[in-house]
């Protein structure tokens, strides 16, 4: 059971932990047995901490907590992607999505996690957008997203390789840059050698263009990937499907791209969703290389997953083909996004909890 006044042992560092330990009189080693309890092995629970004496076990599950979240149910696409749904102390749901980077027996995976329950961004082609805004998560809840999966895939493929999710993107449910402190910590978190280990040039944090955390994440000094849901080249656009541009219009958005690259020296992702007759004409297309031909920076095509209720519509595959020709054609560095998991509605974009209620 989890009670409110326990003090949260996931997401500290082992700086924090040591102190902790000393607060309770207990010598500095022990934090280093917990911290790799609790990274490395994923282990939530003090009773299954065999190194430590059982009276401080018990002290411990007095006093504080790991709140390595709970898998509710998951699904499993056709593709080998998986879908969990996570409960949170306060019951809240939230989504993360494992997805296989290969098919063989030495497959990696790659983790795509959430930053908040809902979104209060509402864009228009997004179904967590659509779901409405509860509240921002907390780092111990993104760093448990990541032991939490972890934990269960390992479990599954009867393993004990604690390295099998190698990349971690901001791509779930919620914008990152508005919960931006506790997504830095919680990719400091992450990135912890003697815990998680995930290697800050694999951890990709997206936004939908908020440029203050743009801003802001120039000036942290980290070597992850940084992705822009761009979506739409003109403003008129762009205000419709991403309210937020209407704060932040296209200009404001390349200046702080163009401010991180010159500062980070790190390209920049742009995401593109596809929707039928709204973004992927020729126009959009030379409205784009206008636009991205300056910037260091990649694109990234998505064809749009449908979301049921919502009106928008994948392309066509020769449409698709075709707008990408036009951008390679053009010199842009360009990728098709394959889809994951769009059968279980894991795909971006399609993560609501609403209809797991
Ligand atoms: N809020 C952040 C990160 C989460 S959304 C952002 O907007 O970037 C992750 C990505 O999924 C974004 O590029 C978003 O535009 C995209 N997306 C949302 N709905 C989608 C859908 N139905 N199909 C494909 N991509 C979608
Ligand atoms: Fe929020 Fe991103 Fe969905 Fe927009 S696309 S509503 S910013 S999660």
């Amino acid at each position: 059971m989890e009670l409110a006044n326990r003090t949260e042992l996931l997401g500290m560092d082992l700086k924090s932990l040591e102190s902790y330990m000393q607060s309770l009189g207990e010598p500095r080693y022990r934090a280093n047995q917990i911290f790799a309890w609790i990274y490395r092995k994923a282990v939530g629970s003090f009773y299954e901490m065999s190194d430590i004496p059982k009276e401080l076990r018990l002290r411990l599950d007095a006093a504080a907590q790991v709140s390595i979240p709970r898998v509710l149910k998951q699904r499993v696409s056709a593709d080998g992607t998986r879908k969990f749904l996570f409960e949170m102390n306060d019951k809240k749901r939230i989504e993360a999505v494992v997805i296989p980077q290969s098919r063989d027996k030495h497959t990696r995976y790659s983790l795509c996690i959430s930053t908040q329950v809902g979104c209060p961004l509402g864009c228009l082609f997004c179904a967590t957008g659509q779901s409405g805004f509860q509240r921002n998560l907390q780092t111990y809840e993104m760093v448990g997203q990541v032991l939490g999966s972890r934990r269960e895939m390992t479990r599954k493929l009867k393993t004990d390789d604690q390295d099998l999710i190698t990349n971690v993107v901001y791509m779930g449910m919620g914008e990152p840059m508005l919960n931006y402190d506790a997504v830095i910590s919680s990719i400091r978190a992450l990135n912890d050698h003697k815990g998680i280990n995930i290697g800050q040039r694999h951890i990709t944090i997206s936004t939908a263009g908020e440029v203050q955390g743009i801003r802001r994440l120039a000036e942290e000094g980290l070597q992850v990937t940084l992705a822009i849901s761009l979506h739409a080249c003109n403003d008129e656009l762009r205000d419709r499907l991403i309210p937020l541009n209407r704060k932040y219009p296209l200009q404001a958005v390349v200046e702080a791209v163009d401010h991180y690259t010159t500062r980070t020296n790190r390209r920049v992702t742009f995401e593109y969703i596809m929707l039928d007759d709204v973004n992927t004409s020729p126009e959009d297309a030379r409205a784009m290389i206008a636009l991205i031909k300056p910037l260091l920076a990649n694109v990234n095509l998505i064809p749009y997953n449908e979301v049921s209720g919502l009106e928008y519509k994948k392309p066509s595959s020769a449409r698709i083909r075709r707008f990408y020709n036009l951008l390679a054609d053009a010199g842009l560095n360009v990728t098709l996004r394959e889809e994951h998991g769009g059968d279980i509605e894991a795909a971006c974009g399609q993560l609501s909890t609403a209809r797991e209620r």
